[in-house]
C-alpha cells in the first residue's frame, strides 16, 4: 500500500482517516473491552454509504485486513483489527422516527441508546440489549436479546430493512422483497455479509414501565432460581425477567452491610402499570424469602435501559463465555451457585436471559439465528477493572462454563461469545442454518473479505 493510495484513499472521504500517528490514534483504536488491545493500519471514521462503499473497495484493493465497528462493544474487539483498515460507523448517528407506521430508520453509528431516546419522545421503543452504550449494528447482527424480547421477539424480529455495502462495493437494500436470502442472513448472521450502513425497525408502544432489581442474599439463590425456572412460563410476555447470580455493588444507595457479598437478582421490567407489574410479579415473590431490597418502580423506559450504564463504564477487563439453556434441573442450579460464589471479582456475573414467549413463534429456519426453542441465553462474564486480574477471569469463566456446559445446549449467542471457542461451536450455534449461511457467504462475500467476526467461511461451490 503506497503513501500515494492512502492519500487519494484519505482524500475521497468526507469522514476522517487516522493513522497511527495522529495523536488521537489511541483514543480511537481503543474498545469498550480494555482486555482487547488492537492496532489497526488506518481508521476510516466514514460519515456516509459513500465513505463506506470508497472504504470497501480500498480494502479490497489493497488487500488489507477488513473490520467493521459499531458501538465497539464486542467481547473479543470484531470491531477492530491489527494492521488493516478498520470502518468506523460511530460518526454515524442519525435516527429518524415514523410515528404513524411506527417505524424508526436508524445509522449504524447507533447506541442503543440513541435510538431509545429517540423512540421515547413517541412513546415507542425497539426490543435492544440492557445497556444503552452497545451499538445497535453488532447487537442487532447477532439477535439482540433485552427486556421486551419475551412480548416482541429478537431485535433482529422487528428489523425490516437493512442497508447494504457488499464486498464488490455495491450497495443494496435487504428485506423480504429485495435480497431476500441476504436478508435472511443479517438476521442473526453477524457482519459477515457486508456493512450495513442503515437499518429500519418495528418499534412497539413503551413509555413507562414498572421495572427494577431486586435482590436476595446468596443464600437464598437455590431457592430463588426453582422458582424463577418455575415461574418464568407462567408470567405474562409483557414482564421482560432475568436472572443474574452477581454482588452486590459497594456503593450508595446499596446497602452497606451487603456491599461486595455474593447475591442473586432477578431484574425485570413489565410494560404497562405498576399495579399490573406488580401482579405480574407477585406469584414470584411470594415463593421466595424476603429480598434484601426491591427497587421495582414506574419508571421511564429510557431509565431502565440505562440502569446498569454506570456500573459498566468503558476500559473495564471482560472474558465472556455463553452457551444456550433449554432447562435448569436442579443440580444445574446447585452447579451455578458454587461456581458464581467462586467469582474473582465483584463485578463478575453470570446472567440467564429468557428468549422465550415471541422467541418461539418464529420459526427455527425464518432468520439465520436458530435457538428459538432454547429458554435463555446465558452469559458468564469476568469483569474487573484490574488488568492485571485478566487471567483470573479467563481461569475463572471457563471453569464455570465447563461445569455448568453438560446441563447446557451445544450453540451460544454470537454475542457472547470471544474468540477462543472450539472448533464447530459456529455450526452448533446455527444448527441447521449453517450450510445456508455458508452457501450466501459464497454468494455475496466469496473471498471472505468481511472476516473479523464470528467467521462463516464461504462454502466451496
Ligand atoms: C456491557 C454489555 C452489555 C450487553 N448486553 C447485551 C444485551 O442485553 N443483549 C444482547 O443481545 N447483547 C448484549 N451485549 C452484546 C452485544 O450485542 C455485542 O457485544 C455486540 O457485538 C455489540 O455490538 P457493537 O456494534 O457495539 O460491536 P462492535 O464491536 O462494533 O462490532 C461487533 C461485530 O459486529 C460487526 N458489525 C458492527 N457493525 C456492523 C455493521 N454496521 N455492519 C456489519 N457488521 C457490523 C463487527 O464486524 C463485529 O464483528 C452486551 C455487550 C456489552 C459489552
Amino acid at each position: 500500500m503506497t503513501d500515494e493510495a492512502t492519500t487519494t484513499f484519505e482524500r475521497s472521504l468526507r469522514g476522517r482517516l487516522i493513522r497511527s500517528t495522529d495523536a488521537d490514534y489511541d483514543t480511537a483504536r481503543a474498545l469498550y473491552n480494555g482486555m482487547i488491545d488492537k492496532r489497526p493500519r488506518l481508521i476510516a471514521r466514514c460519515v456516509d454509504a459513500a465513505d463506506v462503499i470508497t472504504a470497501v473497495n480500498f480494502a479490497g484493493e489493497q488487500e488489507l485486513l477488513l473490520a467493521i465497528r459499531g458501538g465497539g462493544h464486542n467481547g473479543p474487539g470484531l470491531g477492530s483489527c491489527d494492521d488493516g483498515l478498520v470502518i468506523d460507523l460511530s460518526m454515524m448517528k442519525s435516527v429518524r422516527v415514523d410515528p404513524e407506521s411506527r417505524t424508526v430508520r436508524v445509522d449504524a453509528g447507533c447506541t442503543s441508546g440513541d435510538v431509545d431516546h429517540a423512540t421515547h419522545a413517541f412513546g415507542l421503543a425497539v426490543p435492544f440489549g440492557i445497556v444503552s452504550t452497545t451499538g445497535v449494528a453488532g447487537l442487532t447482527l447477532g439477535g439482540g436479546t433485552g427486556y421486551l424480547t419475551r412480548k416482541y421477539g429478537l431485535t433482529i424480529d422487528n428489523l425490516l430493512e437493512a442497508d447494504v455495502v457488499l464486498a464488490d462495493g455495491r450497495f443494496v437494500t435487504a428485506s423480504r422483497n429485495q435480497h431476500d436470502d441476504l436478508f435472511w442472513a443479517l438476521r442473526g448472521g453477524g457482519g459477515n455479509f457486508g456493512v450495513v450502513t442503515s437499518f429500519l425497525f418495528q418499534a412497539h408502544p413503551v413509555k413507562m414501565v414498572y421495572a427494577g432489581p431486586v435482590f436476595w442474599e446468596a443464600t437464598d439463590a437455590n431457592a430463588v432460581m426453582r422458582a424463577y425456572r418455575d415461574f418464568l412460563p407462567t408470567a405474562p410476555e409483557e414482564l421482560g425477567a432475568f436472572l443474574g447470580l452477581k454482588a452486590v455493588p459497594s456503593m450508595d444507595p446499596f446497602p452497606r452491610e451487603h456491599w461486595g457479598k455474593r447475591a442473586c437478582a432477578v431484574i425485570s421490567s413489565y410494560n404497562g402499570s405498576a399495579e399490573d407489574g406488580e401482579n405480574a410479579m407477585a406469584p414470584l415473590l411470594n415463593a421466595v424469602p424476603p429480598p434484601i431490597f426491591n427497587w421495582m418502580s414506574a419508571i421511564p423506559f429510557t431509565a431502565m435501559q440505562s440502569l446498569f450504564d454506570g456500573f459498566f463504564p468503558k476500559g473495564l477487563q471482560w472474558y465472556w463465555k455463553g452457551d444456550f439453556v433449554k432447562a435448569l434441573p436442579d443440580e444445574a442450579i446447585d452447579t451455578h451457585i458454587a461456581q458464581a460464589a467462586k467469582a474473582p471479582s465483584e463485578l463478575s456475573l453470570m446472567h440467564l436471559y429468557p428468549i422465550d414467549g415471541a422467541v418461539r413463534r418464529t420459526a427455527k429456519d425464518a432468520t439465520a439465528w436458530s435457538a428459538r426453542d432454547a429458554t435463555w441465553s446465558m452469559v458468564i462474564a469476568g469483569i474487573d477493572a484490574d488488568p492485571s486480574r485478566a487471567d483470573a477471569l479467563k481461569t475463572w469463566g471457563r471453569a464455570y462454563w465447563k461445569a455448568v456446559h453438560p446441563f447446557n445446549l451445544d450453540g451460544a449467542y454470537v454475542n457472547f461469545m470471544m474468540d477462543d471457542e472450539a472448533d464447530g461451536r459456529l455450526q452448533a450455534t446455527y444448527g441447521d442454518n449453517y450450510a445456508r449461511l455458508a452457501l450466501v457467504k459464497a454468494k455475496y462475500d466469496p473471498t471472505n473479505l468481511f472476516r473479523v467476526n464470528q467467521n462463516i467461511e464461504p462454502m466451496a461451490t
